[in-house]
């Protein structure tokens, strides 16, 4: 029995040396540390250095000591499977520059969370790799207590990351839950840079202005490409808070619209002919149709070029949709701009109304569409696509995020390139 004492005191003592090597602050020292009676966890208790003085929470200056408060219980990372507490009680002082009784400040933690610094830290990193719910899980801790590290973290982050220039930006929507409930997210796509600026609840015009207030009018006159798809209120925030910026309608967006047409039109004709008994010719082609011809095994090539065979209007479609396609080689605007033109007579001569629409869509948004060629050659390509499935990644790996708080956060958590609030130690 003594000896088994003996050995967890030299273990604890250890901690201690361990703990003064990654996790250390000056004015304060580990003083020791035992298992709680449970055995569950290891607490640690902490306590001033003699001599130096407490840190005023509110003016951030030393100030002459009050009183001390009840001993608080601060998280820290878990150590081999035992959760591990600093005990601390707070020192209040009477700080005459602010003429208050003020809590001390404590480099590890602050006065809102139960959590370290550290082990938010540590949560938030985990976070940005597993799940919320996994990681709570991995560590035994809850979801909420992950929920506040990645908020601290993420918060921290914003408050001091730099705007700096912004060359470009993009804004998509993206549909967060069932019955219409979208969200607006704005990225910086420079060359150089790419990340996730802000994220707007809804997808109004007052949602996306919020943007431009967060970001200031010099900001804003600076901003020379806007990508953006074709949604009323997004095109008229543009023109309102962008007008010296060259709006372009990303090739994504165009793209998606096809499809979405084509897809009606596919839907809309089998339909009818299982209706009148034909043939179901139509039956497991979507995929056929959607994807690109040159994505398809030969099986499915096959069987493509067998469905083109018949006089349908899902196939007519589909040859104007492929046609479309031809637009993007070009580098010349006006060349661009005759080929649109004389892609929308042939639709509009069709008589099939869903390609008919976009048509007409296209030529109301002529102008913004041939600004692509126009900035072709000086914004990476493809970039909003690539950053809005990476959103739609992150939402999807989300499973417990019930609000749009939660959202917010884990989308900038995950795309915003924040900076991170400074460690004493890498411990992940
Ligand atoms: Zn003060």
């Amino acid at each position: 029995m003594v000896v088994l004492a003996d050995t967890a005191l030299r273990a604890m003592l250890q901690l201690i040396t361990i703990l003064n090597q990654c996790h250390h602050f000056r004015g304060f020292v580990y003083q020791d540390a035992r298992f709680s009676s449970d055995h569950k966890s290891i607490e640690v208790a902490m306590r001033p250095r003699k001599g130096s003085a407490a840190i005023c929470s509110r003016c951030h200056q030393p100030a002459p000591g009050y009183d001390r408060l009840a001993e608080r219980r601060y998280e820290f990372i878990p150590f081999w499977g035992f959760l591990v507490f600093l005990l601390y009680s707070m020192r209040r002082v009477d700080c005459r520059r602010c003429q208050a009784v003020v809590v001390e400040e404590v480099p590890w933690g602050n006065g809102k969370h139960q959590l370290t610094n550290a082990y938010m830290l540590f949560l938030a990193r985990w976070a940005r790799r597993l799940s919320w719910k996994e990681t709570a899980e991995a560590f035994r801790t809850s979801w909420e207590k992950v929920f506040n590290a990645v908020e601290h973290v993420v918060t921290w982050g914003l408050e001091h990351r730099t705007l700096g220039r912004i060359d470009a930006i993009g804004v998509d929507e993206i549909q967060y839950a069932k019955g219409h409930k979208y969200l607006t997210l704005v990225y910086q796509i420079d060359l150089g840079l790419t990340r996730l600026l802000w994220v707007g609840k809804e997808r109004t015009t007052e949602s996306f202005r919020e943007f431009f207030t967060l970001i200031g009018d010099e900001l804003a006159s600076r901003i020379m490409f806007v990508c953006s798809d074709m949604w009323q209120p997004y095109l008229k925030v543009i023109r309102e808070k962008c007008s010296e910026a060259l709006h372009i309608l990303d090739r994504f967006h165009i793209v998606a619209k096809m499809n979405q047409a084509l897809d009606d039109v596919r839907a809309e004709e089998s339909r009818r002919m299982r209706r009148e008994g034909k043939e179901p010719v139509l039956k497991k082609s979507r995929w056929l149709l959607l994807k690109r011809r040159q994505n398809l095994k030969s099986d499915q090539r096959f069987r493509l070029r067998d469905l083109l065979r018949y006089n349908l209007r899902t196939v007519r479609a589909y040859l104007l949709k492929e046609a479309f396609q031809q637009l993007w080689d070009y580098n010349s605007p006006v060349w661009a701009g005759k080929f649109l033109d004389e892609w929308c007579r042939q639709v509009m001569r069709s008589r099939i109304e869903p390609m008919k629409k976009i048509a007409r869509s296209l030529r109301k948004h002529r102008e913004l569409i041939l600004n692509y060629f126009r900035a072709q050659k000086l914004l990476s390509s493809g970039v909003v696509e690539g950053l809005n499935n990476k959103a739609k990644v992150t939402m999807r790996k989300s499973y417990g995020f019930r609000t749009f708080r939660a959202l917010e956060l884990a989308l900038y958590h995950s795309l915003g390139k924040l900076p991170e609030p400074e460690s004493t130690h890498e411990f992940f």
